[in-house]
């Protein structure tokens, strides 16, 4: 690590920061004033886009009154989150990390800043990302690449790179991010913190800028499993404003499980591909071995579709994007051309040739290609009907198995620049995460390992559609009996 936790301050657990907080009349100020200085330390990360310095500091001051005056606490009172430059706050900047959203102010809070805000939470600034959260590196930003605070060479993963450095670097307590086809847990895997995709419908996506409207959900980075699960019990619940939202209850999470055998199954096809790491690969044959001996039902299972997954994800989610970004056309909002006594239409090329960034227009391409006559059956229709073999395949895998577990990434984090010529190889790469997100399951990333490269990495569990309480357990399980396990070949 190049950097130190300060000896006035240091973050543990939400549970321990309200135990301080119990003891410092000042503590939420403290706090704050604590990852100001980080992050002014860290600049060179890259993990902000902008820092709200004024409302952070006097929100803690606000809520240090409360505690003064006896008030009731709400669950992340004085919690400091960062949010990725794609979730709206109202009367702050938001740009996707764009040039075309160029000076673009919120003009309303989207429903998970609501919540955070009425539970309490602090929200410290946006996070940098790949431009529309489309990439796997966070490169694809029109602001910047973001450094991996373990090695500042490496990539910290996409495309909520800043989210996940800014917790990794501990320049914020927790942070959100979103998580379209594993832009939440594959920087989780590449920074060593966990990362959580809640089931579709959990999270309102009221007030997050869409890439693929039928995949995003927003997601949850932390160092610890009861932190992201209290912000996922603020955060998920219904929502007027998202029509695709789940009306179940809201929960709490227990989550000990007390001695819980559970059932997981792995794709042994997922874990003998040919783009596996090695390392990666023995680490989680030793944990399936460990587990079957802790008295686990562990079974490889066959999941023929394996191949299929990333094409399918990339047909589908290119179409929702080129739909969902065709907004921006310069006239609205954001970026606009100065051309001047241009014809509309070349106003409106003019804006988006020049707003957008290379990846973003490759997607456009791509998914106005699969929408086009001619194509769209043998493209957007075969790829809808893969998507719904493969949540057929997943309620059936789901009657018998309590928990699907899979790798996160094939590989740990790679050096900046390394894939920036070679979008194919950074899109299959995305082979273990995009499945979550066409079967619409939750997933998280949990940091169990260190390669030998020195770069750390997770394992993937999955379960049922809301069944959250179950990966909450399990994760939790692998965090306390299985974390640090030293990998034989390492
Ligand atoms: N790496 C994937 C992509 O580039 C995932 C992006 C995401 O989840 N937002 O599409």
């Amino acid at each position: 690590m190049t950097f130190k936790k300060s000896e006035l301050f240091s973050f543990s657990t939400i549970k321990n920061y309200h135990a301080f907080l119990a003891q410092h009349a000042d503590g939420c100020t403290i706090a704050v004033n604590h990852y100001l200085s980080k992050i002014k330390q860290f600049g060179r990360l890259n993990a902000f886009l902008e820092v709200f310095e004024p409302d952070a500091l006097q929100q803690a001051k606000f809520l240090d009154q409360e505690r003064k005056q006896g008030k009731p606490l709400g669950k992340l009172h004085g919690v400091v989150i960062g949010i990725k430059d794609v979730i709206c706050y109202k009367d702050h900047k938001v740009s996707a990390a764009s040039k075309i959203l160029e000076g673009f102010t919120a003009v309303y809070n989207a429903t998970v800043v609501d919540k955070l805000l009425a539970a309490g939470a602090i929200i410290i600034g946006r996070n940098n990302c790949d431009e529309f959260a489309m990439g796997s590196s966070s490169e694809n930003s029109a602001f910047g690449a973001v450094r991996n605070a373990l090695n500042e060479n490496l990539v910290p993963g996409g495309s909520s790179g800043g989210s996940a450095v800014a917790v990794q670097a501990g320049l914020c307590m927790a942070s959100l991010g979103s998580d379209t086809g594993g832009s939440v847990r594959q920087p989780a895997d590449f920074c060593g913190i966990v990362g959580l995709k809640p089931t579709y419908g959990k999270i309102s996506r009221y007030g997050l800028i869409a890439y693929a409207s039928s995949f995003d959900q927003i997601g949850i980075f932390g160092t610890n499993i009861p932190d992201v699960s209290t912000i996922l019990e603020v955060i998920s619940g219904s929502d007027d404003f998202d029509s695709t939202i789940s009306n179940l209850p809201m929960v709490e999470y227990p989550i000990k499980a007390d001695n819980k055998k559970f059932k997981i199954a792995y794709f042994k096809d997922a874990f003998l591909h040919g783009s596996l790491d090695p390392e990666i690969k023995s680490s989680c044959f030793t944990l399936i071995g460990k587990l079957k001996a802790d008295g686990h039902l562990v079974e490889g299972i066959d999941f023929e579709y394996l191949e299929f997954v990333v094409p399918t994800y990339y047909v589908l989610t290119t179409a929702e994007a080129s739909s969902n970004l065709s907004r921006y056309d310069g006239v609205k909002y954001g970026y606009r051309s100065e051309s001047e006594d241009i014809e509309l239409t070349d106003f409106y090329k003019a804006t988006r040739a020049v707003g957008f960034g290379k990846e973003v227009k490759r997607r456009i391409l791509l998914g106005t290609f699969v929408l086009s006559t001619g194509y769209y059956d043998a493209y957007f229709t075969k790829a809808q009907k893969i998507r719904k073999l493969l949540v057929k395949k997943t309620e059936l895998i789901f009657n018998d198995f309590d928990i699907i577990l899979l790798p996160t990434s094939p590989n740990t984090a790679f050096k900046i620049g390394e894939k920036m010529d070679d979008p194919i190889s950074m899109y299959l790469a995305d082979i273990y995460t995009v499945y979550a997100n066409l079967t619409g399951v939750p997933a998280i990333s949990v940091p169990l390992f260190t390669h030998t490269n020195g770069m750390p990495f997770g394992i993937q569990a999955m379960t049922n559609r809301f069944n959250e309480l179950s990966l909450f357990q399990f994760s939790q399980l692998l965090m306390q009996q299985y974390q640090s396990f030293q990998d034989p070949t390492s």
